[in-house]
């Protein structure tokens, strides 16, 4: 029988193949490489769906949250803080504007950052909270703006997510990555930032571009962060997809909740409010590195995000501090496949080999 794949790149580009190809001749003919007609367009294409004003393509979704960071004014003196338990790129973002990360735990249902742990973090010298939208749902961001500091949104994860109807970076700033296995991926690095500040969007759009607007005109020290055009013809093509593959993560997101009912495993719960993508089907399960290797063994691409919290790691382990829930569900989570186009036959099979895997 067939591996099933974690995320599945190569039924996602079947979808969108004749698109790309249209669209790649057309850069190749015009050779604009970067920015240019074709970036324009995502960029508005892409505001429009995250109902916004303004997006800055960039490339990656690392530099669309140190340059969402730096143009709330996080740097050198101030504190930012993020939950312990997300991918390295949102602490190595905060360290790269020269800003101190403050890590705080995470609540253990939803594995979000711990809404109040994060108020209760913030001091004269916070310049902003980091939540991440976490495996596809969104952070209590009302909430957090009692803080009264600027919400930097880490939406990596969460494109098309909304919480309450709104949608990330409506209210603030949020910074996206198309990384391939994105639920909007490109082929290759690339990421955005949406706002709809038209402030912070040319402070974006500065620094990305050598800190400036204009040709040979440098009014910041800025970095070269741009999205390319051909990037742009994938994303275009499968932004037109998205609310669809969404739908149909939602919908394999409800078969696993019905296919794995009567196991020994923690499913994962929606929080009030939230319309979740399902970038990531997160279970929790008892010795769980036993189970992804027999689900492997199984032909069963399981992963895990993360086997290691932010203070764990070589880099931000002088950040110290002690984070039960995070620590914990480090030790017993894991992501089964979910992808637009997994069939219900693939779910069965995932849900069989689970169940023997917890027998075993
Ligand atoms: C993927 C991801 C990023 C970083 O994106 P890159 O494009 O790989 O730099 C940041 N935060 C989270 C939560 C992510 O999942």
């Amino acid at each position: 029988m067939s591996r099933i794949p974690l995320v599945d790149l190569a039924a996602a580009h079947a979808e969108v193949a004749e698109e790309v190809e249209v669209g790649f001749k057309r850069v190749l003919a015009a050779t604009a490489f970067v920015g240019g007609p074709e970036v324009a367009a995502f960029e508005q294409e892409y505001a429009a769906f995250s109902g916004v004003r303004h997006c800055v393509g960039v490339a990656n979704g690392t530099d669309a949250l140190e340059l969402a960071l730096r143009a709330v004014g996080a740097g050198p003196g101030s504190e930012v803080i993020l939950p312990a338990n997300t991918f390295i790129a949102t602490a190595e973002a905060v360290a790269r504007t020269g800003a101190r990360p403050v890590l705080v735990d995470c609540d253990p249902r939803t594995y979000l950052i711990d809404t109040e742990a994060a108020l209760a973090a913030v001091t004269p010298a916070t310049k902003a909270i980091a939540p991440v939208h976490l495996y596809g749902q969104m952070a209590d961001v009302e909430r957090l703006r009692a803080s009264g500091v600027a919400i930097v949104e880490d939406a990596a994860q969460s494109q098309g997510a909304t919480r309450h109807g709104r949608p990330a970076g409506a209210g603030g700033i949020a910074a996206t990555s198309f990384y391939p296995g994105k639920n909007l991926g490109a082929y290759g690095d690339a990421g955005a930032v949406v706002t709809s500040s038209g402030e912070w969007a040319t402070t974006v759009r500065t620094l990305g571009s050598h800190g400036g607007l204009a040709k040979y005109r440098h009014d910041l020290i800025g970095v070269n962060s741009r999205l390319d055009a051909l990037q742009a013809v994938v994303l275009r093509a499968k932004l037109t997809r998205l609310a669809d593959g969404n739908a149909r993560r939602r919908a394999a997101a409800a078969r696993y909740d019905e296919l794995l009912a009567g196991l020994d495993v923690v499913t994962p719960v929606t929080d009030e409010g939230n319309e979740h993508v399902w970038h990531i089907y997160c279970v929790r399960v008892p010795r769980r590195d036993e189970v992804v290797t027999r689900l492997n063994a199984a032909g069963i691409g399981a992963g895990i995000h993360y086997p290691v919290p932010v203070h764990r790691t070589g880099a931000f382990a002088h950040l110290g501090g002690s984070f039960p829930h995070a620590e914990a569900a480090a030790t017993e989570i894991l992501s089964l496949p979910i992808y637009p186009q997994i069939t219900p036959g693939q779910q069965a099979r995932v849900a069989e080999a689970l169940a023997a895997a917890l027998e075993a």
